[in-house]
């Protein structure tokens, strides 16, 4: 089977070729037919995340080792099961839950498996999908998804259930509350696509690229702001009445959660999301005096997953723009999404 892995932290992955795995225990083969490249593959591509400061957290030290195949959001058709493997048959096509944890520490046993201390993620910390096949350990982490597209139920897997927890992080909502989300790129979009499904709130969308906007609007957000116009707070504190109760921060740059931050009323919550990088400063009594919230959200549980996917087949969620590639131009599509110049998701076909 063709892989594309990291070899080397910050170096272009790379084809490799290996014999397809046999499938032991509960584990399942899935012949892959529809991969998304998140941005977050980049970060994992570099090794490292920057922490602000000239600090670093290093992938390496986390366990993730290398070679790597990359790829969280994977879609693909049951092929082989391994002789304990029960629920799902030859053929089914399934959405893969990438967020695995050990399934044998004491967060495993009662907490979500993404707060797992040892994770084993799909495409993170074990192979993912920028290849032919991938093994699941369990068939409970595949997820249909009859009535989706194959290759936009892909992106449910990170983009999808990424908005769809951090918008569930902020509810309830009444309807003359302002939710502002922060950043319209991927996993932005898919959040101002589902918020509908979940709050009545205003939805008001901030991003400084006028383009992102102008979507953000057919995508049904109430009001769009551009943060880089200095007048940015106090359109969002004019137009939300003295403030915003809720704000989801999906590019997490200081900046962009130093506006959350600024255009949130009192008793207001922020949910940092994205992982763009570096340190907040803030000053220490504003929490206590305007009774703030911080709190991050990553990724999601299997049951949201279950959740986002049922709104999906509802036909609540609308498509996010979609850019299909054949699994070859892997290389060439994250070299693409690191100069900007993708719209949507890319998403790689091994069988295109
Ligand atoms: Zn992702
Ligand atoms: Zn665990």
């Amino acid at each position: 089977m063709r892989s594309y892995q990291i070899v080397e932290w910050g170096q272009p992955i790379e084809l490799r070729e290996y014999p397809t795995p046999t499938p032991e225990g509960t584990e399942v083969l899935l012949r892959i037919t529809a991969a998304g490249i998140c941005h977050s593959d980049l970060h994992i591509n570099d090794g490292f995340f920057d922490l602000g400061e000239g600090k670093r957290v290093e992938l390496a030290k986390l366990g993730a080792q290398l070679p790597l195949t990359l790829g969280h959001e994977i879609v693909g058709v049951v092929e082989a099961l391994g002789p304990d493997a029960e629920g799902v048959g030859i053929g089914d096509a399934r959405v893969a839950f990438p967020w695995i944890g050990c399934r044998q520490c004491r967060v495993c046993a009662r907490e979500p498996e993404h707060y797992c201390l040892s994770p084993k993620f799909l495409g993170a910390r074990t192979h993912g999908g920028y290849a032919e096949y991938v093994l699941v350990p369990h068939p409970k982490y595949l997820v249909e998804y009859e009535g989706i597209p194959t290759e936009l139920a892909c992106t449910y897997a990170c983009a999808g259930l990424t908005a769809y927890s951090a918008l569930k992080k902020l509810m309830p909502l009444e309807d003359d509350e302002h939710l502002l989300t922060i950043g319209a790129g991927g996993v932005g979009l898919s959040g101002v696509h589902i918020a509908p499904a979940l709050t009545d709130a205003k939805l008001v969308v901030a991003d400084v690229d006028p383009e992102k906007r102008a979507v953000a609007r057919q995508a049904g957000a109430h009001e769009t702001v551009d943060n880089s116009d200095p007048d940015a707070v106090a359109k969002v504190k004019d137009l939300s009445q003295g403030g915003v109760k809720a704000v989801i921060d999906f590019v997490g740059a200081p900046t962009t959660a130093q506006f959350g931050l600024d255009v949130m009323r009192k008793g207001g919550t922020l949910v940092v999301v994205g992982l763009y990088g570096g340190a907040l400063s803030f000053p220490m009594p504003f929490f206590p005096q305007r009774a703030l919230a911080i709190r991050g959200s990553y990724v999601g549980t299997l049951d949201e997953l279950h959740e986002v996917i049922a709104l999906g087949r509802e036909g609540k969620v609308p498509p996010i723009p979609l850019d299909l590639r054949p699994l070859d131009a892997a290389p060439q599509a994250m070299a693409d999404l690191r100069a900007g110049h993708v719209r949507g998701r890319v998403i790689l076909k091994p069988d295109g």
